[in-house]
């Protein structure tokens, strides 16, 4: 049971269910009281460019259990979805990155942006963008700073009802971002009616780019797209110094993964800002970046 895994696993590494079966140890009524109870942490991982600039960071939900310890997305959103819970816990993680962001003076460095993640049923609110810009406005954020993440399959759902929301926020200068591209329900035959910025290859991507020779010239195709409209790329998940060489030679990107940092607790990432700000990176002098 999830005890005794709690035990084998150790005490000072994240819970992440391992089986799709072990996605329902939390209830409806779980994540209501976790809300309630202040059990929700969010944690932040950095994105630099490949000149090692600091350019984002983004916030990943994290639930704080009494015996499970820290527990990643996996355990708990698809239940948060499903039961409309997602839509106070979405408005609390928003207010939060914008509490965070203006507490680490995000809108003093230069373009630095807060990426915070966002699902269907959220966007699907009517008031989803007012309640955004309301956000901002309480924290005294400029909208400049917040990119706001969905998946493919978020602006399918309803292409309509999002492009109404992704345009008032984007008029406002919000930035949008499409994440783990590529990977399912393909947004490409309205990429260019959404206001999008940036584009999020796929883990999945970058972790077969070594292995699977098929997957290049998909990369390379969504690499070659993003710049001709002009959008910041993103690589998730990059883990190891081949990767970055890999990626380096597709073209210009920015790069979040496991390299640079996991994401990290408020007070964490509060102790390294400063180093990554300054442009020192893992401690090491950039040794991807060729020029
Ligand atoms: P995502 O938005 O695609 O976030 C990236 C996930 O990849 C994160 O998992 C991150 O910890 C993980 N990751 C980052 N770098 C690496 C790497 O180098 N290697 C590997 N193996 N993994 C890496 P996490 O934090 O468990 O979040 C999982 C998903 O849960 C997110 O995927 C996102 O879809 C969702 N999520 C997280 N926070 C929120 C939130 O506040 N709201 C909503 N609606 N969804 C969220
Ligand atoms: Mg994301
Ligand atoms: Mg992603
Ligand atoms: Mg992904």
């Amino acid at each position: 049971d999830m005890y005794s895994a709690k035990r084998r696993r150790g005490a000072d590494q994240d819970y992440r269910p391992s089986a799709a079966g072990e996605t329902t140890i939390f209830s409806p009524a779980d994540l209501d009281a976790a809300l309630e109870n202040r059990q929700f942490q969010l944690y932040y991982q950095p994105q630099f460019s490949a000149q090692g600039k600091l350019r984002g960071l983004e916030a990943l939900l994290r639930l704080d259990d009494p015996i499970l310890g820290i527990v990643t997305p996996d355990a708990f959103i698809s239940v948060a979805e499903r039961n409309d819970i997602i839509i106070p816990v979405g408005a609390w993680v928003l207010r939060q990155a914008l509490h965070d962001a203006a507490q680490w003076g995000l809108q003093a460095m230069d373009g630095v942006r807060m990426v915070v993640n966002v699902s269907a049923r959220q966007i699907e609110q009517p008031d989803f963008a007012g309640d955004v810009l309301a956000a901002l406005r309480e924290c005294e954020m400029p909208a400049s700073c917040l990119e706001i993440e969905l998946t493919e399959r978020t602006i399918a759902r309803d292409i309509a009802q999002a492009m109404i929301q992704l345009n008032k926020l984007h008029a406002e200068g919000v930035r949008i971002s499409i994440d783990d591209f590529g990977m399912e329900h393909s947004c490409l035959g309205v990429l260019h009616k959404l206001p999008i910025d940036t584009l999020k290859i796929d883990r999945s991507f970058v972790r077969a780019l070594h292995s699977e020779p098929a997957v290049l010239p998909i990369v390379e195709a969504i690499v070659s797209m993003g710049k001709t409209m002009l959008k910041r790329i993103v690589a998730e998940g990059v883990e190891t110094e081949e990767d970055i060489q890999a990626l380096a030679k597709l073209g210009e990107m920015d790069l979040q993964g496991f390299y640079f940092s996991r994401p990290q607790s408020f007070e964490v990432i509060s102790q390294r800002l400063e180093e990554w700000r300054s442009g020192v990176v893992m401690g090491v002098s950039r040794p991807w970046n060729s020029d």
